[in-house]
């Protein structure tokens, strides 16, 4: 298989906007950064200009720093108009973070994939349990140190910490729902792999996709399986989602992105991102000649030594690519007398 170039992608608004301060990409669309605590040194949230208030879409995580920029936009730059809505494209904190405290300071709904919405309530509720046995034999399996699961007891549950209380009901946003949004409509299209229900937003008449983390124009979205669902195929949702995109989007389509600038090429991005994930499955189905365990394909797979708080990261999306491979019927896996998971390939 030939592999396509690293795309040439357009940035054409050439200026970073700096921290809450919101910047025109569009008539009635900016570009908002909000600074982040850990991770990603901030999150784009778009803000939709509507005639009698805002739409807010993504967040930030539930901590000061974030916070204490959302109330800067609010004073300096919203003044006497309220927040319509909240929509959060996707569970993870730095998206659905403050959308609690954002609806509850204006009374107003929460927008969301209703899969999203369910496993946020999941995981919140699960914050400051101790690890449950499924998780330990997750990590068993996957070949974790006694340190390791250590490290790993120790910050279990850390998801709802950085994610303020959520409202108690929601809107449902569902693949192909039209929004109205400032007398233009806005096009649910919903990805999978990196979080289960993923919601971007289509908007034809202004050639804009707001793409969350589903289309990234530098990094790749992490695609893992977590010990709720250790058979998950992450990685097959991921690359379908990919190729649905690809089909659907236009070339010159402006993608608004949660991480990095607005570019145009979206069509040439998902192409290098699936054929860089078809690349991983050759390399490890090769390594897989001989039985491996999780830690002996990270070399192959990132390329360096995986150390300190990357491991979860690293084993989960280790485990997304063994297990495509495993659903393809190419990989078997085998258990040891000490729990822990062996990988080989299957002829
Ligand atoms: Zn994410």
């Amino acid at each position: 298989m030939t592999r396509p170039e690293r795309p040439k992608m357009q940035y054409p608004i050439s200026h970073e906007p700096e921290l809450a301060r919101p910047d025109k990409v569009a008539e009635g669309v900016y570009r908002c950064r909000i600074p982040l605590e850990f991770g990603p040194p901030y999150i784009n949230s778009w803000l939709l200009e509507e005639e009698d208030g805002w739409t807010v879409v993504d967040t930030g995580m539930g901590t000061r720093i974030s916070s204490d920029a959302w109330r800067d936009v609010f004073k300096n730059f919203f003044g006497d108009k309220p927040v319509n809505r909240v929509i959060v494209t996707h569970m993870h904190p730095d998206h659905i973070g403050l959308a609690g405290w954002i609806c509850r300071k204006w009374d107003i709904p929460l927008h969301m994939s209703q899969v999203e919405y369910l496993t946020a309530r999941t995981l919140v509720a699960d914050t400051h349990h101790d690890v449950p046995d499924e998780a330990l034999n997750f990590i068993r399996a996957a070949a974790y140190t006694e340190e390791q699961m250590d490290s790993y007891r120790a910050i279990f549950g850390k998801f709802g910490s950085f994610i303020r209380a959520l409202p108690h009901a929601f809107t449902r946003l569902r693949d192909g729902d039209r929004l109205t949004i400032g007398g233009v409509e806005w096009i649910v299209v919903i990805g999978r792999g990196h979080s289960p229900e993923h919601a971007c937003l289509h908007c034809p008449e202004k050639n804009l996709f707001i793409s969350g983390d589903q289309i990234l124009p530098e990094i790749s979205s992490n695609i893992s399986v977590w010990p709720t669902e250790p058979e998950a195929n992450p990685l097959e949702d991921w690359l379908e989602s990919c190729e649905m995109l690809k089909n659907y989007l236009p070339e010159n389509v402006l993608v608004l992105p949660a991480h990095g600038n607005p570019f145009i090429g979206a069509r040439e991005r998902l192409a290098y991102m699936i054929s860089d994930h078809q690349e991983n499955l050759e390399k490890l189905l090769e390594l897989c000649r001989t039985p491996v365990r999780v830690p002996d394909c990270f070399t192959t797979l990132f390329k360096r030594e995986i150390t300190g708080g990357k491991l979860n990261l690293a084993a989960g999306e280790t485990l997304a690519h063994l297990n495509f491979l495993i659903h393809q019927g190419q990989v078997i896996r085998e258990t040891d007398d000490k729990g822990v998971n062996l990988y080989r390939r299957a002829d």
